[in-house]
């Protein structure tokens, strides 16, 4: 069967394919065979459901999972879990981490590093996966496979370097001094449905790694590709005890494991306003106070000065306002170009747009797919009708007959005269655009930090000394100088925000593992 085929994977021009610092792969290098493989899912029914100690179980709650692209059609289903089965996989977690805990992290590591092959083995199905149930286009379910993969990879190398000897701290007592860390317990990770597979690994791989048992609990949206993971998980070398899936409702599943007494920690990504009640949970209940590791929301801006390359600035605009729907929390919302050349470049973004593919995500020469679903339809929506009012329609992609059967949401570009009216992250393909003056620079800085996110920053100069100041002074966890600003590669661009963007530390970086271990120090007066 297709599963099974060995398919030719895709050469990474550097030839470090099996090395964490993956780059993000042109779906051109993957041949026409690949796609196709892909296609042939096309009609597939996958089944998930909750997986306890090993064990699929069977739900009481059956929930049909739907293509965002074409919501008549049917991916699967999925089982359910409810409070009483979250809590249930938290007490078999809890009893699983004194032996997962003191397992040499050499075997938890390598656990990892046999799930990233693994994922390479299904990139197919995974990318079929994503295609069919998050609506993402071909080249973006690449890139999150590649993304997963790379999360493994990476927080085993660090987790080996974090964990492995402990540390000797010698020094004026006269006593032997070890330092050491280990996990904290159960982590609840939650994760969202923009990515799946790569988000949702992200934070199991490095709650696991470090030692600690994870209850697992994705997106609503998104929990058959999330299932998948689970299996190839637990099909790598983790304990059955130590991972368990619970699907279901945010505000039943998850709201239950974050008020639970017995857990190690929260990992969470998603929105701002989820992870701050989160938070309140966490503060109100009994039992150890323990560490939130939040990823949320921005509203993030670029700016294109009278310096910039005019044709590479619209390049990068529309790849990071548009690319994956912009339903990406570093994607481009507010534009901010220099009065003197804004005239050519709203021009040319205009022009842009009218290229833009916007239908089927299993086409490949389809640019932007379907938002989630049709709450996040509406919403954006409403946010254009009300937007209105204080802007102007500069441009909209056209929309082909195929996206009436999904919920498609046009590429639209908007000018305004104030980031002041967006008052909260819209996720979806809207850009909104502002002209400046280079005389009330501090202004705009000023207006970009006033809106209390700080995840992501554009900026197109040739001006060294502008790009670096403003680089200096915009409160963001990353930015990005001359060239688009999605994408974050992991191991070599740390990705995360701060603010009411997160916590920190950030994904893909060295600290990250630090929030899932707590310290201990042996004094021995030998
Ligand atoms: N890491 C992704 C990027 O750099 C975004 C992650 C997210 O949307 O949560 O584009």
């Amino acid at each position: 069967t297709l599963a099974n085929d060995k398919i030719p994977l895709p050469v990474d021009i550097f030839g470090t394919r099996k090395n964490s610092m993956g780059l993000n792969m042109n779906i051109h290098s993957q041949g026409d065979e690949f796609i196709a493989n892909v296609r042939s899912y096309q009609n597939n029914q996958w089944q998930g459901g909750p997986i306890i100690n090993g064990q699929l179980v069977e739900s009481v709650q059956r929930v049909a999972v739907t293509s965002p692209q074409h919501t008549n059609h049917q991916v699967g289903t999925i089982g359910w879990a409810d409070a009483a089965l979250a809590e249930e996989a938290l007490a078999i977690a809890n009893k699983a981490f004194p032996e997962w805990s003191r397992t040499d992290v050499n075997v938890r590591a390598q656990a990892l590093e046999t799930l990233a092959d693994k994922l390479e083995e299904n990139i197919v199905e995974l990318v079929a996966l994503c295609t069919l149930e998050a609506g993402k286009t071909l080249q973006d379910g690449i890139d999150e496979v590649r993304e997963a993969v790379d999360f493994c990879r990476y927080y085993a190398i660090e987790a080996r370097k974090l964990m492995g000897q402990g540390q000797d701290m010698p020094g004026p007592t006269g006593e032997t001094n070890k330092w050491s860390v280990q996990g904290r317990g159960t982590f609840v990770c939650i994760s969202p449905w923009n990515f799946p597979l790569a988000i949702f690994l992200g934070q199991v791989t490095a709650a696991l790694a470090t030692g600690n048992c994870v209850i697992a609990k994705p997106a609503e949206q998104t929990g058959l590709v999330a299932f998948r993971a689970v299996q190839l998980a637990l099909e790598s070398g983790i304990p059955g005890g130590v991972l368990q899936f619970v699907p279901g409702k945010g505000a039943e599943v998850g709201a239950s494991l974050v008020s639970q007494e017995h857990i190690g920690g929260v990992c969470f990504t998603g929105s701002t306003t989820t992870a701050q009640a989160i938070n309140r949970a966490l503060a109100a209940r009994t039992g150890a106070i323990v560490p939130l590791v939040a990823e949320t929301g921005g509203q993030n801006a670029m700016m294109v000065d009278s310096t910039a390359l005019p044709e590479q600035a619209v390049t990068d605009i529309v790849d990071s306002a548009f690319k994956s729907a912009g339903q990406r929390c570093s994607a481009l919302r507010v534009l901010y170009v220099q009065d003197d050349v804004a005239d050519r470049i709203i021009d040319l973004i205009k022009g842009a747009m009218q290229e833009l593919t916007v239908g089927d995500p299993m086409n490949l020469e389809t640019d932007v797919g379907p938002v989630i679903d049709g709450v996040a339809k509406t919403n954006l929506e409403q946010h254009l009708a009300d937007i209105q009012h204080v802007g102007t329609l500069i441009g909209e992609a056209s929309m082909p007959e195929y996206t009436a059967g999904g919920t498609f949401v046009a590429p639209t570009a908007i000018k305004i005269d104030s980031i002041s009216h967006l008052v909260r992250e819209n996720f979806g393909p809207i850009l909104h655009i502002i002209r400046f003056k280079r005389e009330n620079l501090d202004q705009v800085i000023d207006d970009i930090n006033n809106t209390g996110f700080g995840l992501t920053f554009g900026i197109h100069s040739r001006n060294e000394s502008f790009y670096n100041e403003v680089a200096s002074r915009v409160n963001v966890g990353n930015v990005y100088i001359n060239r688009n600003q999605v994408g974050a590669v992991v191991g070599v661009q740390p990705f995360g925000g701060q603010g009411l963007s997160g916590t920190g530390p950030k994904a893909g970086g060295p600290h990250y593992l630090y929030s899932f271990v707590t310290e201990k120090v042996l004094t021995d007066n030998i």
